[in-house]
């Protein structure tokens, strides 16, 4: 589910459509949490499925930390890239602003948090734009973004959180325990590396 305070919007033909803020939005605020109306496609299901859903489910499903394609109900899927983005998929699943969101502008992520599966060549005009994401740049760029996400949880509990009650409980749990110090940071590598789901 995205954040409530955002809109769905045609930006061009080329582009297709983005996602907005309705209001402004601090960072540390989750921007989008997996709920369980989300759609999960195993691989094996996407494995047997027909050629014109399997298409839908490329474009817009993103593969989480068990191997799971996930496809979104509502208009989360529709969230650009951008490598100067101010919204991060955490190593918890749920995304986070990593810079404070004025209201009007676009929601951006980083593909390379999606286990996206081949190289994917970029549209936007980012200062230090890298033209193209690939499965690898996780490995390259992990610390760089944990240290972003670092910084955004530790504006978590300053702000409001209208998705904190869509977090499962054990995501809840871990979180919590990083935020008071008793748990490990969860890596964003474990996106990629995490337990594939059985098929
Ligand atoms: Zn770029």
């Amino acid at each position: 589910m995205i954040h409530p305070q955002t809109e769905l919007k045609l930006i061009n033909k080329e582009m297709g459509y983005g996602v907005f803020a309705t209001t402004f939005i601090p960072k540390g605020t989750i921007l989008y949490a997996k709920d369980p109306l989300e759609i999960e496609v195993s691989p094996a299901q996407y494995e047997s499925m027909e050629t014109g859903l399997k298409e839908i489910v490329y474009k817009y499903a993103y593969i989480d930390e068990r191997g799971m394609r996930i496809v979104s109900w509502d208009f989360a899927r529709y969230v650009n890239h951008r490598c100067e983005c101010n919204s991060m998929t955490t190593g918890y699943g749920f995304e986070i602003a990593i810079k404070d969101i004025e209201p009007g502008e676009e929601i951006t992520d980083e593909y390379g948090l999606l286990n996206i599966e081949e190289a994917m060549p970029l549209a936007c005009t980012c200062q230090h734009c890298r033209h193209v994401v690939t499965p690898q740049d996780i490995d390259l760029y992990y610390p760089t973004w944990d240290a972003k996400i670092k910084e955004a949880l530790s504006c978590l509990g300053q702000v409001e959180q209208p998705l904190l009650k869509y977090l499962d409980s054990q995501t809840e749990a871990e979180l919590r325990g990083y935020l008071i110090g008793e748990a490990e940071y969860r890596s964003v590598i474990n996106l990629k590396y995490g337990l594939p789901v059985a098929v």
